[in-house]
């Protein structure tokens, strides 16, 4: 990864800022002809995954993908501040999100930090086109937030490793071409260390995957079986037994403790700005919701949440501010965003009165049900990359240095 220390000059910033906007706002993709889904969590048909693949790799020719990854493996070769600002612009041009997420935020980074050069030149590039789409293949049905007792076994045969086991939860499973897999090596050693990190080729005899549907009707998730797949040696990332060490350093990345990922943003959220229109439109008792003093009430609550969230942001970043508890504010930051997006599309359905409780689909819906779509989705940043009760846990432990829960 380039080096985040490094001073980036604020006028080469300021000009790169009007580069980005200005492509962003003359290359917005044509809206399709079907509804897109509101995160990568939730691609559920072959034509949202190629509209969203081909918009990945025209943002990467633009030279918009990975902008802060080593140009030696197709990156930019740039700073942190140029990769935020083409974060920031894609989300402020309301432009499609990037759909190889985990490639982008999860894998390319621990690949980067752990992998070999073989490795780094095999699969980076490819992970910024979206050429290769990658899943995350660590829950399984009886360790998700105890993610430690996973059960799927890796047992080496020559040059080989053959897996059997069993994922589940696996979001984007069905499109993925890699999976970052965790499995058992060492049966013998304790929980953690027995475990061992692989990059996984998804199109091999012996992986089965079973899509699953969501609350709001959409796929996205699957479960993954393994029955004797059999994978290359050279598919280990880092040493036989590291595997928990770097699945630690992926779910930092995951929950937003660390720096590194290659750029674009998660989905469409429902923010306080949406609210406020929705307010404006919404008749009720004669008059208008946002005339109501409860509902201004409520909406400037929401506005004072959303700032306090990106000065959070700001503040994470300015190493001198954060240097004794590191992963206070981005912890924080997953918990309190997580449920701000949740509570804010909880208000839009409320605003919509007797309509608020019609789904996506019905023809009377406001904005097309998109807002109870919201909000059901909604319940999966609070679960996924670590439940809320879990990330509360882990900044009582590890950041307040409060007594362990039993
Ligand atoms: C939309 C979505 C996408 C996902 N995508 C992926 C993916 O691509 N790949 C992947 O591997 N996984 C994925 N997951 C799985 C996700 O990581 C797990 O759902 C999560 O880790 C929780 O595990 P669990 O579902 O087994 O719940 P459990 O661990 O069974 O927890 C159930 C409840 O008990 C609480 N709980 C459990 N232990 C404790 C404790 N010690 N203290 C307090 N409360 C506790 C939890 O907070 C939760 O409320 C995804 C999940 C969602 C919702």
């Amino acid at each position: 990864m380039a080096d985040s220390s490094r001073m980036e000059d604020p006028t080469d910033l300021s000009e790169y800022r009007q580069e980005v906007r200005a492509w962003m706002e003359n290359n917005q993709p044509p809206a399709p002809a079907f509804a897109l889904p509101q995160g990568m969590l939730f691609v559920d048909s072959d034509e949202q995954f190629a509209y969203l693949r081909d918009w990945q790799a025209r943002v990467y020719d633009a030279g918009f993908v990975g902008v802060e990854w080593p140009a030696a493996y197709g990156g930019g070769g740039r700073g942190p501040g140029h990769q935020r600002i083409v974060s920031q612009e894609m989300s402020r041009a309301g432009v499609p999100f990037l759909i190889n997420l985990v490639g982008l935020a999860w894998a390319g980074p621990v690949i980067l930090a752990y992998g070999t050069e073989a490795q780094k030149k095999r699969y980076i590039a490819k992970i910024l086109r979206a050429d290769e789409i990658w899943c995350q293949g660590f829950s399984e049905p009886s360790a998700g937030s105890d993610l430690a007792s996973l059960q799927t076994r890796a047992v080496r045969d020559g040059d080989q490793w053959i897996v059997n086991g069993h994922k589940v939860w696996t979001s984007l499973g069905r499109f993925a071409d890699q999976m970052i897999l965790l499995a058992r090596t060492d049966p013998e050693a304790s929980k953690h260390a027995g475990i061992s990190y692989f990059l996984s080729p998804m199109k091999t005899e012996g992986v089965e995957v079973a899509p699953l549907t969501k609350i709001t009707g959409e796929g996205g998730f699957n479960q993954i079986f393994f029955g004797d797949a059999r994978f290359p040696g050279d598919c280990l990332l880092g040493q036989e037994g590291q595997g928990w060490e770097i699945a630690l350093a992926t779910l930092s990345f995951e929950r937003g403790a660390s720096e590194g990922a290659a750029g674009g943003d998660m989905g469409a959220t429902f923010d306080v700005t949406a609210a406020i229109d929705l307010a404006r439109t919404t008749r009720r008792d004669g008059g208008t919701c946002i005339d109501e003093p409860e509902v201004r009430d409520r909406l400037v609550g929401f506005a004072i949440d959303a700032m306090a969230l990106r000065f959070s942001g700001q503040r994470a970043r300015i190493p001198g501010l954060v240097a004794d508890r590191p992963l206070a504010l981005p912890l924080m930051s997953k918990v309190a965003g997580t449920e701000y997006a949740q509570a804010v599309a909880d208000f839009g359905c409320e605003l919509q009165g007797y309509a608020g409780t019609l789904n996506k689909g019905d023809t009377a819906a406001v904005a097309e049900g998109e807002w109870q779509r919201a909000y059901l989705n909604s319940y999966a940043g609070t679960i996924a990359g670590g439940t809320s009760e879990i990330v509360r846990n882990i900044l009582g432990e590890k950041v307040l240095g409060l007594p362990k829960t039993k």
